[in-house]
């Protein structure tokens, strides 16, 4: 028998807004920190949009680190400063290396615009080893098509990154995580197993589960102790859509500072006199 793991933490989102996106911020706060080898997830929506509504985040930079999207429903059309482009629909994702830099915007998709609707997804941003965080930027997209997935009895995990039970996401993570989207139907019980020198957390988009002797809901995310290799999951009387994330943490400093994480505040003073000169990305980001 597998020894389950227990909570550490739980800890609730707050609401803030990006570039017009109603979002609902898990980590980092006070309670979490940075949870390496994560540095933020952001819960955006669901919102309503109207048709011809402009809501989305125009041109900004990121270096040091990966942003991660992956859409639950509506669609978000991506450009950079080197006109790479394209959109992620729902079920599909994005995962950007901007390693030592890119300039991007993130806007809904004009087939979105034309008819308005729900927006709804998730942004995770991932952390890079000092060794990686000045090397090539580069995309990767999952469609929903090619994500893999394991259909159990009451339950779905599509396994955006990482492996589990054999399934492999095409994905290429610079240093060892697992990100997975479970579906469960009502009353749906499981032991997911976790590797025993990750960090890992549960983040619910909807629904309430049971874990650990602790109830946990909507918008609110668990972090599990380093101790035990299983998170015990049971759904209660209704669906749930959830997330497990882990990761071996990168254990080297953060500094940090809007969109650039490096690991001293020289490197982000860099970071900052490169973009004011135009220096800031200086190759195009491989797709
Ligand atoms: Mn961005």
């Amino acid at each position: 028998m597998s020894k389950p793991k227990t909570i550490e933490i739980i800890s609730r989102t707050y609401p803030t807004m990006e570039g017009g996106f109603e979002i609902r911020r898990a980590f980092p706060n006070q309670g979490l920190g940075h949870p390496d080898p994560f540095l933020m997830l952001d819960h955006m929506g669901p919102m309503k949009v109207k048709a011809k509504e402009k809501a989305g985040v125009s041109p900004h930079p990121h270096r040091g680190f990966e942003t991660v999207t992956y859409m639950f429903e509506g669609e978000i059309h991506h450009k950079d400063s080197y006109d790479n482009e394209g959109d992620i629909g729902p079920g599909d994702m994005q995962w950007m290396t901007a390693a030592s830099g890119i300039i991007h915007s993130e806007f809904p998709s004009e087939k979105f615009q034309e008819t308005g609707g729900t927006l709804h997804g998730l942004q995770l941003w991932v952390n890079l080893p000092k060794d990686k965080k000045m090397s090539s930027p580069k995309y990767q997209q999952i469609n929903t098509k090619d994500m893999p997935n394991i259909q159990k009895d009451g339950y779905l995990i599509r396994v955006l990154a990482g492996s589990y039970e054999g399934q492999v996401s095409p994905v290429k993570t610079q240093t060892p995580i697992g990100y997975y989207h479970l579906t469960l139907e009502p009353q749906a019980k499981l032991s997911f197993k976790i590797p025993t020198d990750w960090m890992s957390m549960l983040y619910v988009v909807s629904g309430k589960i049971s874990s650990s002797g602790e109830s946990i809901e909507e918008g609110f995310v668990a972090k599990y102790s380093q101790e035990g290799e299983t998170i015990e999951i049971q759904n209660q009387d209704q669906p749930t859509e959830l997330m497990i994330l882990g990761g071996k943490p990168i254990d080297e400093p953060v500094f940090s500072y809007g969109p650039f994480v490096m690991n001293t505040e020289a490197e982000i003073r860099k970071a900052f006199v490169d973009f004011h000169n135009g220096e800031f990305t200086k190759e195009k980001a491989e797709l």
